[in-house]
């Protein structure tokens, strides 16, 4: 009986055909966490009557929030990123493919305008998952995604088990493989899965990893950054000794250009003048509080 970790993104979801769904906040988002919640119960309890002891899953899918407890089965545990507890098995489903994928149902690593390459070649999530699984000894019994993502897998983990559940007719756009009969298909796979132990597959990464990063657009902060050095081609090179210390600067990079981002908005904002005269306006407010509670003490 085994510990079974879904790690979960939502853009290789069955289902899932509008890069919209996958946004939260926006009106169509409901439908994809619906479809997402649909997917994890259809593994988990699959699995569960397969030889599986627990079901924990890791919503990787914007830094996770996106799993609604309501609409999962009782029995399926969500955790944090974190690979102490210990698991025997871990599935990757619903992703998508890495970065300048034209073939990829909304291809891109970590975040949009990012591309991550390691040990001289180009990767996407799916690598940095398995490695860092690997790391903790945890083999994988499947992946899902669309045909790009489950052509990278393949690349890459020749030795899982692949579902493709949709392909790309645009970046943004794809047709998916109809639900019912995605799930079906699903429900068999995860079954095999448990018969064959013996495809379980741990792929560890070459250790220390040597990584490069290139980012779409310019942005002076990641350069900052002391671990890592601007190459003559403008990628940023560096290495690093575990696949989530890769991962975790990957986020911390993801929030400098968040800030770029917001940098450009505000200055957009700024333009109008009116906004430009209310933007004074707090500004002074805020002054003048800070006169007036500057002699606070503890
Ligand atoms: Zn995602």
């Amino acid at each position: 009986m085994s510990r079974l970790l879904i790690v979960v993104d939502m853009e290789g979801i069955s289902g899932i055909e509008r890069y919209e769904q996958c946004v939260r906040g926006h009106p169509e988002y409901e439908e994809g966490v619906r479809l997402l919640c649909n997917e994890v119960n259809v593994i988990a309890e699959t699995a569960l009557k397969s030889g599986a002891r627990t079901v924990s899953v890791i919503d990787w899918h914007g830094g996770g929030g996106n799993l609604d407890r309501e609409k999962l089965d009782s029995r399926v545990e969500i955790v944090p990123e974190d690979l102490s507890p210990g698991y025997d098995l871990a599935f990757l489903i619903g992703f998508h493919p890495m970065a300048g994928d034209p073939a990829g149902f909304i291809s891109h690593t970590m975040r949009q305008g990012l591309a991550v390459a390691a040990h001289g070649q180009q990767i996407g999530e799916l690598a940095l998952i398995a490695w860092w699984l690997g790391e903790h000894g945890i083999p994988i019994g499947l992946i899902s995604g669309d045909r790009a993502a489950t052509s990278e897998a393949d690349r890459f983990f020749p030795d899982t088990p692949l579902h493709t559940v949709k392909r790309a007719e645009s970046w943004g756009r794809a047709a998916c493989v109809p639900v019912e009969q995605s799930h079906e298909a699903l429900r068999t796979r995860v079954e095999r899965v448990f018969e064959q132990p013996g495809r379980w597959t741990v792929y560890p990464p070459t250790l220390p990893l040597a990584f490069r990063l290139k980012l779409q657009r310019p942005n002076p902060l990641p350069g900052l950054l002391p671990w890592l050095e601007e190459q003559s081609d403008g990628w940023l090179a560096g290495e690093v000794a575990r696949t989530r210390d890769l991962i975790d600067l990957i986020d911390v990079i993801s929030g400098m250009i968040n800030l770029q981002h917001r940098n450009d908005y505000i200055q957009a904002l700024a333009r109008d003048p009116n906004v430009r005269k209310r933007m004074n306006q707090v500004q002074q407010e805020r002054i003048s509080q800070q006169i007036e509670e500057g002699h606070w003490s503890p």
